[in-house]
C-alpha cells in the first residue's frame, strides 16, 4: 500500500515512520501515511511563522480564489473523498457524503466571507473632545493557528478551522486526529494545488505524545482545538496565555412537549441517536418528554429506532455503522451495563457486535450512572419523563454540558421561553439538538467549551480589532 505523504509547508513530505489507518468494520488497512519528525515539524512553525506578515497582508481575492479552488476541487472528488471517510472513520456512505458536502458548504461560505472584509469606520465627533477625529477598525489576525481536530467528522471541523484561517490571512498548521488522517492529507493535497504562500499550511499528523511540541510553541499563538473535555482542558491549562478555543463535548438533550407532532419527534430523534453511531458532539443522547404524551412518543420512538438499518458502512441503505474502534464500543456497552445493573429499564437494543453497537435506548436511567450524567458518544438514547415545561427545561440545565439542545414545540412563547432560560450554546426549535448549519454560531458554554466556529464566528475568534484614529479632519 502507497504511502501517503504529510504537508510541509505546502509540499509533500515524509518522516521517520508511518501511522496505519483501519476500517473498524472489518479491521481492514484502508491506508498508510507517513508521521513527521520532530525536526520536520519545527520546520513547519518556522515556515508558518515567517510566512505570517505576508498572510496577513494577501489580497482578499487571492484568499477568496484559493477558497474557491477548494470548492471546486472537493466538488469534483467529492465520491472518492466521501469514501475515504467511510472507510477511515465507518461512518456510512450516506453520511460520508453528507460531510463532503458540508465541507463544501464550509469553504463556500469562507470564501464569501473573505469578500467581505471590509473594517468599519467609527465616528468619534459624538463627543466634543474628539471632534475632527475618526476611527478606521480592522481585523488582524492573532497569528498562525495550530488547528487540533477529532476523529469523527475528520474532513468537515477541518474544514472549519482551515478555511476561516485561510480568509482572514493566518497561516495554519493541523493536526489531525491518529485514527482518521488520510482526509485531511486529501485536503492538504487539494490547498497545494492553491496560489497560498509556502508555509500557509501544514498537515502533520503527529502523535499526541509529539503534539506538545506544536501546543507550546510561542510563534502558533493561537490553539483551536476540537474534541474531548480532558484533552481541551489539559492543552489551555498547559497554554494559559495563548488565544485557546475549545469545541468540546456534551449529552444534548431533545425536549418532547406535549403539542410537538409527535411522528416527527420520534422519527428525528431516533435517527439522530445513531447517526454517526452517536459520535457527534450533539447526537441526541437525553431526550426529556412530557408525562401526558410519553406513552404514545414511546411507541413511535421504539420502532423508529429498531427500523434503523445497523451494518456495513460501504451499503448504501446502512444508517447506523460501527463505532471507531472495538474499545470504543466495549466502552459505549459497559456503560449501557452499569446503568442497568444500577436500576434503568433497557427498551430496546444493549447489544454489541465488534465494533457496533445496536441502537439503544433506555429509561429510568440513575443520574449518578455515567450514562446518567457523561457524554456516551454511541447510539444510545435515555428517556425521562416530566411534568412539564419547568420540571423539562430543568432536566436540560441539569447537566455539566451545554453545546446545543433541541425542544419540540409549536408554541412560540415556550420556543423563546426556551431560548432565555436554557443554558446552551444554540437551541433548536422543532428538530433535535444536532441540527448545525455550517454558516451559523457554533459552540458550547459550561464544559463544552469556550469559543464558537461557523465560518463567519471563527474568523472573528481568530481576529483581534485594531483601531487607528484619524486626527484634524
Ligand atoms: P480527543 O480529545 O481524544 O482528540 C482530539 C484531538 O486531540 C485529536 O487530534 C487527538 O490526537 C488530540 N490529542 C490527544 N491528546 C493530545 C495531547 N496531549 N496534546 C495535543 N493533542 C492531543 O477527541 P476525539 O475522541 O478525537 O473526539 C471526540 C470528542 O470530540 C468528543 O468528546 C466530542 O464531543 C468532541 N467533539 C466536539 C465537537 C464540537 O464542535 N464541540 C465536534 C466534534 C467532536
Amino acid at each position: 500500500m502507497d504511502v501517503r505523504p504529510f504537508w510541509l509547508a505546502g509540499r509533500p513530505a515524509t518522516g521517520d515512520a508511518e501511522l496505519t489507518v483501519t476500517n473498524s468494520h472489518d479491521g481492514r488497512v484502508v491506508g498508510v501515511c507517513s508521521v513527521p519528525t520532530p525536526e520536520q515539524v519545527e520546520e513547519a512553525v518556522a515556515a508558518a511563522d515567517a510566512v505570517r506578515k505576508q498572510a496577513a497582508a494577501l489580497p482578499l481575492h487571492v484568499r477568496a480564489a484559493a477558497l474557491t479552488h477548494v470548492v471546486r476541487r472537493l466538488t469534483e472528488r467529492a465520491e472518492e473523498i466521501a469514501r475515504l471517510i467511510m472507510e477511515e472513520n465507518g461512518k456510512p456512505i450516506f453520511w460520508a457524503r453528507g460531510e463532503v458536502g458540508r465541507a463544501i458548504s464550509t469553504f463556500q461560505f469562507a470564501a464569501e466571507e473573505a469578500r467581505r472584509l471590509n473594517g468599519e469606520t467609527v465616528r468619534l465627533d459624538t463627543e466634543a473632545a474628539s471632534a475632527g477625529r475618526l476611527a478606521y477598525v480592522s481585523r488582524v489576525p492573532h497569528g498562525p493557528v495550530l488547528a487540533i481536530t477529532p476523529f469523527n467528522f475528520p474532513l468537515n471541523l477541518v474544514a472549519h478551522k482551515v478555511a476561516p484561517a485561510i480568509a482572514v490571512g493566518a497561516p495554519i498548521i493541523v493536526k489531525p486526529a491518529p485514527a482518521t488522517p488520510l482526509s485531511s492529507l486529501v485536503l492538504g493535497e487539494i490547498l497545494a494545488e492553491t496560489d497560498l504562500p509556502a508555509g500557509m499550511f501544514s498537515v502533520l499528523p503527529v502523535p499526541n505524545d509529539r503534539a506538545s511540541a506544536l501546543v507550546e510553541d510561542p510563534r502558533l499563538p493561537v490553539v483551536s482545538f476540537t474534541g474531548s473535555g480532558p484533552v481541551g482542558y489539559a492543552i489551555m491549562d498547559q497554554v494559559p496565555r495563548k488565544h485557546v478555543t475549545l469545541e468540546l463535548g456534551g449529552n444534548a438533550a431533545a425536549v418532547v412537549l406535549a403539542d410537538a407532532d409527535l411522528d416527527w419527534a420520534a422519527s428525528r430523534t431516533a435517527l439522530f441517536s445513531n447517526y454517526q453511531a452517536g459520535q457527534s458532539c450533539i447526537s441526541v443522547q437525553r431526550v426529556i418528554v412530557e408525562e401526558r404524551v410519553s406513552e404514545a412518543f414511546l411507541a413511535k420512538l421504539i420502532p423508529a429506532v429498531e427500523a434503523l438499518v445497523t451494518g456495513d458502512p460501504a451499503d448504501e441503505k446502512t444508517q447506523v455503522g460501527p463505532l471507531v474502534s472495538v474499545e470504543a464500543a466495549e466502552r459505549v456497552e459497559s456503560w449501557v451495563k452499569e446503568a442497568v445493573a444500577a436500576g434503568a429499564r433497557l427498551l430496546t437494543g444493549g447489544t454489541r457486535d465488534g465494533a457496533t453497537v445496536a441502537p439503544t435506548v433506555l429509561a429510568d436511567v440513575p443520574r449518578d450512572t455515567k450514562l446518567g450524567c457523561e457524554e456516551v458518544f454511541g447510539p444510545v438514547m435515555t428517556v425521562q419523563t416530566v411534568s412539564g415545561v419547568d420540571e423539562a427545561f430543568a432536566a436540560v440545565n441539569d447537566s455539566r454540558y451545554g453545546l446545543q439542545a433541541g425542544v419540540f414545540t409549536r408554541n412560540l412563547d415556550i420556543a423563546f421561553r426556551a431560548n432565555r432560560e436554557l443554558e446552551v450554546g444554540g437551541v433548536i426549535i422543532g428538530d433535535v439538538p444536532s441540527y448545525r448549519a455550517d454558516q451559523m454560531p457554533y459552540g458550547g458554554v459550561k464544559d463544552s467549551g469556550v469559543g464558537r466556529e461557523g465560518v463567519r464566528s471563527a474568523m472573528e475568534d481568530l481576529t483581534y480589532e485594531k483601531v487607528m484614529v484619524l486626527t484634524g479632519l
